[in-house]
């Protein structure tokens, strides 16, 4: 059983990890485009220029999507139930309604965070 503090903590987590490498990635990248797009000027045809500046978005998203859903597998919390990670859209419906969004297991200790059931 997971309580509402678990699911809260794992979100934070998760963004402050998801911040971490989004703003320096995504920095690094308006760089890398505005040195090309400067290098480039106005020379070849806009169809040549648009790929130059293309190429070095698709490269960024096959390397930061990956990145992204690993985060997602590390650090959000998954159901005990089914497996799959409560995703931040969700965890206001799971803390809420104490079932996974997905298989709709109660996998939410009831509203007693207080006093957690602490094993045998
Ligand atoms: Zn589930």
């Amino acid at each position: 059983m997971l309580t509402p503090a678990d699911v809260r903590a794992a979100l934070r987590r998760y963004w402050l990890i998801m911040a971490a490498v989004m703003v320096p990635s995504v920095a690094f990248l308006l760089v890398v485009l505005s040195s090309i797009s400067h290098r480039i000027g106005h020379t070849g045809t806009d169809m040549s220029r648009g790929l130059r500046l293309i190429a070095p978005m698709a490269i960024f998203a096959a390397i930061v999507l990956p990145v992204i859903f690993y985060v997602q597998r590390v650090t959000l919390v998954k159901c005990p139930e089914c497996g799959k990670p409560i995703y931040p859209k969700q965890v206001d419906v799971v803390i809420a309604t104490g079932a996974c969004a997905n298989c709709g297991a109660q996998i939410i200790d009831g509203q007693s965070s207080n006093n957690r059931w602490r094993g045998p």
